[in-house]
C-alpha cells in the first residue's frame, strides 16, 4: 500500500492521474467533482471510475434481499417482535418502540461495523440491555429471513462483502479519506491481493498512523497563508460583517460548519440564494402538515378533544397555517381576548373560523386509513394551493411519503395497522415522518446580467479553495466541533476497547477538516460567535490557531447602533437617520377625557412607580406587546375562582350576621360551591392540573374560608355588626378627590367590609403577593382617612389573616402626589431601571436600555 502526503495549501487532485483502470474514491461529492471538471473532455477515451466512498461501499456490500429503509424499518421491527416487545419492556404501541428500535439498529450497525459479535467486559447494567437486544434480535432475524428483508443499517456486514465490481482494474486510489472502520479496512485487506491500493492524504506524514489507516493526531502546519478572525454576538452582526469583508476582499465563498441553522438568505434574499438541496421540511406544504398534526396530537382525550388554545396561538404563530385559513388581526386578536380571560380551551364561543379549524382536526382524528388522508389532501385540502415555484419535483415525492405510508400500512395488514395506529394522529404521525428529510430539487435560479448571488455551502467543501478567499461564519465552541457524541450505551473507554467510534476520534476528523478549509485558502476571513447567553464562545479549534500564529481579534466592523442603517444601505441603498433620543413625553390636559381621570389602588400603585406606564396602560390603554400566557392556571384565575367563591358565601351569610350574629357556614355547602365553580370554569383549567384543583385546591380553600369565619365569630360574636359585605362598591357619585383642572376619582371595589359599633374591618382576600399601599387607599376611598379601619389581608391560599400595622399611604400624600402629577408636563420614566425588570412595556419603552 501507498502512501502519499500533500501539504495544506497545495491541491489534492493536481497531480491525479487519469487512468481508465484505475478506481479514484473521494472523500465527497465536493471533491469528487473538482477532480471531475478537471479532466480534459475526451469521447473516445471516457471517463474513469471516480466514487464517492459511500458509492463505492454501496458497490461492494451486496445483498439480494428486500432492502427496508425509513420507516418501514420500525414497523418491521415493531410487527416482527410485537409479543416480545410487550412482555419484555411492556411496549404496547408503534410509536413506543421508535427510541428504543432506533438505539436497537444503531447497537448492531455499529458491531457489524466494528466486525465483533459482542461487546467486551459489559458492565452489569449493560448486561440488561445487551440481553434485551440480543432475545429480540434472535427473533427479528427470524422474521426478516422469513420475509426476505434486510435493513438499511445493517447491509454493511462481513458477509456481504462481493468484490466482483473491482476485477476489471488494476489500481485503487483513496482520497482523502481520513479514518476507516474495521469493517472497511477489511475490505481494503481483501482488495488488497487483487488491486494496487493508493492512500492520497492532506495531513503531516507524522499524524497518521499508516498501520491503522487512522488520523493519530492533528497538528498545525507552517503558516503561509493570510487568516483575520472578527468577533460577533448576533445573526445580523455577523451578517453585515461578513459583508464588508466581502466587498472590501473581493468576494469568496462563505462556509459553515452548521448548514441547517444559516439564514442569510432570509435576510438579504437580494444576495444570497439558499443552498442549493432541499428537503421536503423546508416546504410550506410540510410546515402546513406538522401544524395541524401537533394541533390534532394536543386535542385533549380526556376532555373529549378539547382544543387547547395555547397549541392554537402556537399554530397561529406559523406564517404558512395563518395563509391557509386565511387568518387576520382580528381572528388573532380574538384568540388573545380569549387567553387574556383565561380559558385554557377552544369552547362554543370561538369564532366561526376557529370552530372550522377544530372541525377539520376532530375529522381527521377520525381517519382510520393512509386513504381517508390521500382523499383529503385531494379533495379538501387543495394541494394546489402549496405549490411553490423554487421547487421542481414537491408534490411529486410528497405523494412518494404518502405512497410509503401506504406500504407500511400494506405490510402490516388491515387489523394490525388499526391496532398501531387507532386514530388520525398516528396515521398523521406516520406520513410526517415518511416525508422528514426527503430531498428535493430546487428550481436552478436565474441570474441576471452581472448579478452575483452568493450561496453557504457546507464547511466540508472549503478544502477545494485552493488559492483563493475563503469567508467561515457561525464559528463557535456549540458549531466546532459541535455535538460529537452519538446517544451510547458504552463509556469513551468501552468505546476504545471494542473498536467503535469514539468522540476523541471524531473530535480530531473535525478539527482536520476546519484546518484543511483554514489552511487551503490564499486568504481566510473566520468570523465567531460569542454571545453568553446562547451558550456560544469561541471554538477551541479557533482558539488553537490563533494561539499558535499569534493571531489577534480584529476591531469590530460594525457597531450594534448602526446595524439597521447598514443593512438598509445594502439592501436599498438608502441612508437611514438612527439618532432618535428624545425620551420625554408630553403630558397635555387633553390626555383626560372630558377632564376626568379616575383610578383605582393599581392605578396609583403603577403611577407612583412609572408615570409612562400609567400614560401606555391607564391613559392610551395600549396592549403589551408581547404577552406571555403558559399552561398552568395564572394567579389571575386563581384570584377571580376565590373572590367569586368567597363573594357567594358572604352574600349568603351576612343576614344570619347582621341579624341574628350566627357566624355558622356549612363545610359541605362550601364545598361543593368551590366544585360547582370548578365545572362552571372548566374550560379554562388545563385538564392535567384537574387533581391538582380537585384534591389539593379545593380542600384548601374550604378549610381556609371556614378558618376566616371562625376568626371573625372569635373578634366579633359579641358585638352588634351593622354591615358584612363583599365586593358591592359603586363610587360613581363620588367627589373628586383632586378637584383641579383635571377632576381626579379615585375608585375601587374592596374585598370585604365588616362594620360594628365603633370599628370599621377592611379585608382584602389574596393568593398572590400583597401591595403594600393598597389597605390604605381602600381606607381613604371609603372612610376618607387612611386610620379609620383595621385593615388586614386574608391569603386563602395559608389561610393567615396579616393586620396591616404601618400607615403606609396618608391621605395627604396620596393627594400631594396626585397633584404634583398634574403639574408635570411629561410623564417621566420610573426612577430606577430595576422597575423595568418585568414591565411588559420594555419593547415600546422610550428609555434607553
Ligand atoms: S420599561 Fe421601565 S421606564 Fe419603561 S414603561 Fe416600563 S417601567 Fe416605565
Amino acid at each position: 500500500m501507498k502512501f502519499t502526503y500533500i501539504n495544506y495549501g497545495e491541491d489534492i487532485v493536481e497531480n491525479l492521474q487519469e487512468r481508465m483502470d484505475t478506481i479514484y474514491v473521494f472523500s465527497d461529492y465536493g471533491l469528487k467533482n473538482t477532480y471531475k471538471k478537471s479532466l480534459k473532455k475526451n469521447i473516445f477515451k471516457g471517463v474513469p471510475t471516480i466514487l464517492t466512498f459511500d458509492e463505492f461501499k454501496e458497490k461492494v456490500f451486496k445483498t439480494d434481499k428486500i432492502i427496508l429503509r425509513e420507516a418501514k424499518r420500525f414497523i418491521s421491527f415493531f410487527n416482527g417482535v410485537k409479543k416480545e416487545l410487550y412482555e419484555l419492556l411492556a411496549m404496547e404501541s408503534y410509536y413506543d418502540v421508535i427510541d428504543f428500535a432506533d438505539s436497537f439498529f444503531r447497537y448492531y450497525k455499529e458491531l457489524n461495523e466494528a466486525m465483533i459479535e459482542d461487546i467486551k467486559n459489559p458492565q452489569p447494567w449493560q448486561e440488561k440491555y445487551i440481553n434485551n437486544f440480543k432475545y429480540l434480535k434472535k427473533k427479528y432475524d427470524v422474521y426478516l429471513e422469513r420475509k426476505n428483508y434486510i435493513l438499511m443499517d445493517w447491509i454493511y456486514k462481513k458477509e456481504n462483502i462481493d468484490l466482483d465490481f473491482i476485477k476489471p482494474y488494476k489500481k485503487i486510489i483513496f482520497i482523502d479519506i481520513m479514518d476507516f472502520t474495521p469493517l472497511e479496512k477489511e475490505v481494503i485487506r481483501r482488495i488488497q491481493g487483487n488491486l494496487e491500493i493508493e492512500f492520497l492524504l492532506q495531513i503531516s506524514r507524522e499524524d497518521y498512523s499508516e498501520e491503522n489507516l487512522t488520523i493519530d493526531s492533528v497538528t498545525l502546519p507552517e503558516k503561509k497563508n493570510y487568516i483575520e478572525v472578527y468577533e460577533v454576538s448576533e445573526d445580523i452582526e455577523e451578517l453585515l460583517t461578513l459583508e464588508t469583508l466581502r466587498e472590501k476582499s473581493g468576494g469568496g465563498e462563505v462556509y459553515t460548519p452548521d448548514i441547517s441553522r444559516n439564514r442569510y438568505h432570509k435576510i438579504l434574499p437580494k444576495i444570497y440564494l439558499e443552498s442549493t438541496s432541499a428537503v421536503l421540511n423546508d416546504t410550506v406544504l410540510y410546515k402546513f402538515l406538522k401544524t395541524q398534526y401537533d394541533l390534532i396530537a394536543s386535542l385533549e382525550s380526556r376532555l373529549n378533544y378539547k382544543l387547547p388554545l395555547l397549541e392554537l396561538k402556537i399554530a397561529l404563530d406559523n406564517l404558512e397555517f395563518r395563509e391557509v385559513y386565511s387568518i387576520n388581526n382580528e381572528d388573532l386578536k380574538e384568540l388573545y381576548n380569549l387567553l387574556d380571560e383565561d380559558y385554557t380551551y377552544l369552547n362554543e364561543n370561538g369564532s366561526e373560523k376557529f370552530q372550522y379549524i377544530y372541525g377539520e382536526l376532530l375529522k381527521i382524528n377520525e381517519f382510520t386509513k393512509v386513504d381517508d388522508f390521500v382523499r383529503y389532501f385531494k379533495e379538501d385540502l387543495n394541494l394546489e394551493k402549496f405549490y411553490e415555484k423554487e421547487y421542481e419535483n414537491l408534490f411529486e415525492k410528497f405523494y412518494e411519503a404518502v405512497t410509503l405510508a401506504k406500504t407500511s400500512e400494506y405490510m402490516l395488514g388491515e387489523e394490525e395497522f388499526k391496532k398501531c395506529f387507532s386514530k388520525g394522529s398516528d396515521i398523521y404521525k406516520l406520513i410526517l415522518q415518511y416525508m422528514n428529510n426527503i430531498e428535493i430539487n430546487r428550481v436552478k435560479a436565474t441570474y441576471e446580467e452581472g448579478e452575483k448571488k452568493v450561496i453557504v455551502r457546507d464547511m466540508e467543501g472549503a478544502k477545494n479553495r485552493i488559492g483563493r478567499n475563503t469567508y467561515f461564519v457561525d464559528i463557535s465552541s456549540k458549531t466546532l466541533p459541535g455535538n460529537l457524541g452519538k446517544r451510547s450505551l458504552f463509556s469513551e473507554n468501552q468505546r476504545k476497547e471494542n473498536n467503535l467510534s469514539t468522540k476523541d476520534k471524531n473530535r480530531e476528523l473535525a478539527k482536520h477538516k476546519f484546518f484543511q478549509g483554514v489552511f487551503n485558502s490564499k486568504n481566510t476571513y473566520i468570523i465567531y460567535r460569542k454571545n453568553e447567553g446562547k451558550g456560544e464562545d469561541i471554538s477551541p479549534f479557533l482558539t488553537e490557531i490563533m494561539e499558535t500564529y499569534n493571531i489577534k481579534v480584529n476591531k469590530k466592523i460594525i457597531k450594534e447602533e448602526a446595524i439597521l442603517k447598514n443593512l438598509q444601505n445594502i439592501y436599498m441603498g438608502i441612508p437611514v437617520k438612527l439618532d432618535y433620543t428624545d425620551d420625554t413625553l408630553p403630558k397635555t390636559n387633553g390626555d383626560f377625557p372630558n377632564e376626568q381621570c379616575r383610578i383605582g389602588a393599581y392605578d396609583y400603585d403603577t403611577l407612583e412607580n412609572c408615570e409612562y406606564r400609567f400614560y401606555l396602560n391607564k391613559i392610551s390603554e395600549i396592549e403589551p406587546l408581547v404577552k406571555e400566557w403558559n399552561k398552568n392556571i395564572s394567579m389571575k384565575f386563581l384570584g377571580i375562582y376565590v373572590h367569586s367563591v368567597l363573594e357567594k358565601v358572604i352574600d349568603n351569610t351576612w343576614k344570619n350576621i347582621v341579624f341574628e350574629n350566627n357566624f355558622y357556614v356549612d363545610e359541605e355547602w362550601i364545598e361543593k360551591l368551590l366544585l360547582d365553580y370548578f365545572f362552571y370554569n372548566r374550560d379554562k383549567i388545563p385538564v392535567h392540573l384537574d387533581n391538582y384543583f380537585k384534591e389539593i385546591l379545593i380542600p384548601r380553600f374550604r378549610d381556609n374560608i371556614l378558618k376566616l369565619f371562625k376568626e371573625l365569630e372569635r373578634t366579633y360574636s359579641d358585638k352588634k355588626i351593622r354591615r358584612f359585605e363583599s365586593e358591592k362598591v359603586n363610587w360613581d357619585n363620588r367627589e373628586p378627590f383632586v378637584d383641579d383642572e383635571i377632576k381626579f376619582y379615585i375608585t375601587g371595589r374592596v374585598d370585604f367590609i365588616l362594620e360594628s359599633l365603633g370599628e370599621n374591618l377592611i379585608l382584602d382576600f389574596k393568593t398572590g403577593k400583597k401591595q403594600d399601599k393598597q389597605l390604605d387607599f381602600y381606607s381613604i376611598l371609603l372612610y376618607g382617612d387612611e386610620n379609620k379601619a383595621t385593615k388586614g389581608i386574608y391569603n386563602v391560599f395559608n389561610g393567615e389573616l396579616e393586620y396591616s400595622e404601618k400607615v403606609e399611604l396618608t391621605r395627604e400624600s396620596l393627594k400631594e402626589s396626585i397633584i404634583n402629577f398634574l403639574k408635570k408636563d411629561t410623564y417621566s420614566l420610573s426612577e430606577k431601571k430595576s422597575s423595568c425588570m418585568y414591565c411588559e412595556y420594555m419593547n415600546i419603552c422610550r428609555r434607553d436600555f
